[in-house]
């Protein structure tokens, strides 16, 4: 099967299919309840893709709350009080048009559908045509009509990729929450909600939080959890899930101060990324011109993946919006007062809402980033010797093994000599033991995992207590005593290394 194309200006473009079928072979993500043919956009990380999300999650945890002193977390529930969502705006507006194709019956989402062909005319050598669309569609958006939708896809003479014809239905709004029933009879039940984001558990906290900590505004409230959403189109891996992870940070600031706010997270989140090794040139910034109600100004940063550049982490000026509809809705205050000086009075600032800055990367969006940048292919060797060579190129903070040690020879006292070495490494690092094949397929099979060093006891180790350790991305192998591993494996895959840039 040939999925890479050649590209003429620099390695060649890895193909989706390539990512999945790698991610599902070598232990990364399985499809979910598989057995059964799988669910639709859910998705189970296995033994090395919990690893590689977990270290993405510790990092991230540790950027936000270990380097910087005025950001604490919170492990809020799934579940909350069902106002909660109305207050925020969930219940009323978390909805995407939809439309379906009586021929395929296929649904679809209508701006998605409208966002693409103006892509096509940009592809076409026409952005200008392409620009108008969008502004149509973000105009049509706005004022919340559907027939208007529908109008201009029958107008763009938009087709269903899979019938080929313009059999639309109408334009329906659909909300992206699931529900479900809280409690034993059926009588008493109530209705609530799955969380769609994790921000809300943040919100109805903050005050929780503000006084337990005695914080002082500016501060920040950090979270990692999971989020549900009822995607219409859930296609493209992990891009887009029904049930995914988050990790939110709200940062509240007195009024006024929260352009500047804005402006440090966004140049830091980006650092982030960067330091995570995504490459500048595959990241870049989308700034929002159409504003949610909430917001006053937003920016995407988004990474190229294999099908094209997409959001990967929002960066958002939410105003005073969510404390000010929790006040309004619980009858509960807000309020923070501030007893700074204002320079302008001369008195204290006192008691206000704090506006918000959020930052919020999708944790399966960041770890489908890292992964397909570590996705190499490369060809080796000379002549009729030359092969193809596959391994995951990852940060070695980030690979989920961190040192493999093989027995040359599975007698003569190498196993046990292995297995010490094993042993004195494991609680510093993930470290495992193989004897299986061959060491050439012992190499490659770790390659795959995107190990980072592999560590081979031969004769002379029984001699003199050195090993060859293998580097995995050069594939150099040098010779060194085994007293030094701890020190030369633990500086490289330290989370440090990475930390330190940030
Ligand atoms: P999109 O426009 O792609 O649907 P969004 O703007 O609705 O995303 P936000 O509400 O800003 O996304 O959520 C913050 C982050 O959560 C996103 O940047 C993304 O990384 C992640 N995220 C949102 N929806 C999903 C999903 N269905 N699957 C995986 N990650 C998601």
């Amino acid at each position: 099967m040939n999925t890479t194309q050649a590209r003429n200006d620099g390695p060649p473009a890895i193909a989706l299919q390539d990512i999945i079928a790698h991610a599902k072979e070598y232990g990364f993500v399985f499809p979910s309840s598989e057995i059964y043919d799988g669910l639709q956009a859910v998705y189970d990380y296995g033994q090395n893709g919990v690893e590689l999300k977990n270290n993405l999650k510790t990092l991230w945890w540790k950027a936000m709350t270990q380097l910087h002193d005025n950001v604490v977390g919170i492990d809020a529930a799934i579940f909350m009080h069902p106002l909660t969502w109305k207050a925020s705006g969930h219940v009323d507006s978390f909805n995407d048009p939809m439309i379906d194709n009586r021929d395929s019956k296929k649904r679809y989402r209508a701006d998605q559908l409208i966002e693409l062909k103006a892509e096509d005319y940009e592809k076409a050598g026409d952005p200008d045509r392409g620009q108008a669309l969008r502004n149509e569609l973000g105009r049509l958006q706005s004022a919340d009509d559907m027939e208007g939708l529908r109008n201009l896809i029958i107008a763009e003479g938009i087709k269903d990729p899979v019938s080929g014809t313009a059999n639309w239905t109408e334009v329906r709004q659909f909300n992206l929450m699931f529900s479900t029933q809280v409690g034993s009879v059926a009588e008493d039940a109530s209705l609530i909600y799955l969380r769609p984001e994790t921000a809300q558990g943040i919100f109805v906290n903050f005050l929780n939080v503000q006084k337990t900590g005695r914080m002082k505004v500016p501060f920040g409230i950090a979270q990692i959890g999971k989020a549900f959403r009822n995607e219409i189109v859930a296609r493209q891996f992990t891009f887009r899930m029904r049930e995914f992870e988050q990790m939110e940070m709200q940062f509240f600031v007195r009024p006024g101060t929260e352009m500047e706010w804005y402006e440090r997270w966004r140049d830091t989140r980006m650092k982030f990324h960067q330091a995570l090794g995504l490459p500048a040139e595959k990241l870049k910034f989308h700034i929002h011109e159409k504003l949610a109600h909430y917001a006053n100004a937003a920016v995407d940063i988004e990474y190229e993946f294999p099908f094209g550049f997409r959001e990967m982490e929002g960066i958002h000026s939410r105003t005073d919006f969510d404390l000010k509809s929790h006040q309004e809705l619980s009858k509960k205050k807000q309020q923070y007062f501030d007893n700074d000086i204002d320079e302008a009075t001369g008195k204290p600032y006192g008691n206000y809402i704090p506006y918000v800055v959020e930052t919020s990367v999708g944790a399966d969006r960041l770890f489908l980033a890292t992964f397909c940048n570590a996705f190499t292919k490369e060809t080796v060797g000379e002549g009729d010797q030359q092969k193809e060579r596959t391994y995951l190129k990852l940060h070695p903070a980030l690979a989920p093994v961190k040192a493999a040690v093989f027995p040359l020879v599975r007698k003569d006292g190498l196993p046990e000599k292995a297995e010490a070495i094993v042993k004195s490494l494991r609680s510093e690092f993930r470290v495992i033991y193989e004897e299986r094949d061959a060491i050439g397929k012992r190499y490659t099979r770790q390659d795959l995992i995107g190990t980072p060093f592999c560590i081979a006891v031969d004769y002379q180790t029984l001699e003199d207590d050195t090993v060859t350790i293998r580097y995995r991305d050069t594939t150099e192998q040098i010779r060194i005593p085994i007293s030094e591993l701890k020190a030369r494996i633990g500086h490289e895959v330290s989370m440090e290394r990475i930390l330190e840039q940030l």
